[in-house]
């Protein structure tokens, strides 16, 4: 898919009070929803946890890496100096959630170098689609967040904006999974219009280009949505919110199986699985208005 180079403006209207924001909603809960009901309620309403895997950290280390690489002077974003913040970033990540150290024995350091050398890998997938040396992004794991319909704020951390001088918006996410990508694709743009619905919502500005960066293929998917596109999806979260409501107020998630299965921590609680959820907890137990920031939140979801 290749962008049009066309900035799509639409004036908003002024709001006339400031909105009475009920609930939120970020893209991966909302992908959740829509890729198994099921799923969004062990995640959402259930707070199951997930152990993180060797992939989810890589994913998160490699996305910290990149982050880091751009505070770096343009000339010295080079693959050594990428390759020089994963031993520290890895170190930084693991003082903040200690929970990671668990994902190797203690004592192998074998099996941590290689997990290392790997990540190492997935940035020289990077190097091979961009020069970071060319490029100045103007926000990095940056939150930003809108209200719609009046009363629902959808929020998300973007990986990267782009701007260009002619006031362009790029947003741009990295996938690092090794899962197949024909399996993510579709909820991996789900995520991008979701972080372009916002940009419009409260700049005005249509984004030119919704980028995912495959580093493992070192492939770039460009995508680019258009004023309309972006109202019929504004109606697509909104209903999904709904639903989601409904399916709260009934206490009714029904799983979905698909491919995704593969990846979900769930499986022995799944009735598609043989499994039996646990009681649907008791109201305000798990509140769906708070939607806490995880890296990935979903099979394959932020990878
Ligand atoms: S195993 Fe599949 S159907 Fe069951 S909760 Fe997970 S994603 Fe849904």
């Amino acid at each position: 898919m290749t962008a049009e180079p066309v900035i799509d403006t639409q004036p908003l209207p002024p709001a006339a009070e400031p909105p009475t924001v009920r609930a939120s909603l970020s893209p991966s809960r909302a992908a959740d929803f829509k890729t198994c009901p099921l799923l969004y309620r062990f995640r959402s309403i259930d707070r199951l946890p997930e152990r993180p895997t060797v992939e989810q950290a890589r994913g998160t280390l490699v996305h910290a890496v990149l982050e880091r690489l751009f505070d770096l002077p343009a000339a010295a974003r080079t693959p050594r100096s990428a390759g020089d913040l994963v031993a520290p970033q890895w170190d930084r990540l693991v003082a903040e959630q200690p929970e990671l150290a668990s994902l190797f024995t203690e004592g192998d350091a074998a099996a941590q170098a290689d997990f290392l050398r790997s990540a190492a890998g997935l940035l020289e997938g990077y190097f091979a689609v961009e020069d970071p040396r060319r490029l100045e992004p103007a926000e990095r794991e940056a939150l930003i967040s809108a209200v719609v319909d009046g009363e629902l704020l959808i929020r998300g951390y973007l990986d990267r904006l782009d701007v260009a001088p002619d006031g362009a918006l790029r947003v741009v996410d990295y996938k690092t999974g090794g899962a197949p990508r024909e399996a993510f694709e579709a909820r991996a743009l789900f995520q991008l219009k979701f972080y372009a619905l916002v940009l419009w919502r409260t700049r005005g500005v249509v984004p030119r280009v919704l980028r995912l960066l495959y580093l493992k293929d070192a492939e770039v998917c460009d995508y680019a949505p258009d004023a309309e596109e972006l109202l019929r999806f504004e109606r697509t979260v909104v209903a999904l919110w709904q639903a989601i409501e409904q399916a709260t107020a009934r206490q009714e998630f029904r799983p979905r199986p698909s491919r995704l299965c593969d990846w979900c921590s769930h499986q022995a609680r799944c009735p598609s699985f043989g499994g039996t959820p646990p009681p649907f907890p008791a109201a305000g137990a798990g509140d769906p208005l708070t939607d806490a920031r995880s890296r990935p939140a979903a099979p394959g979801a932020d990878e």
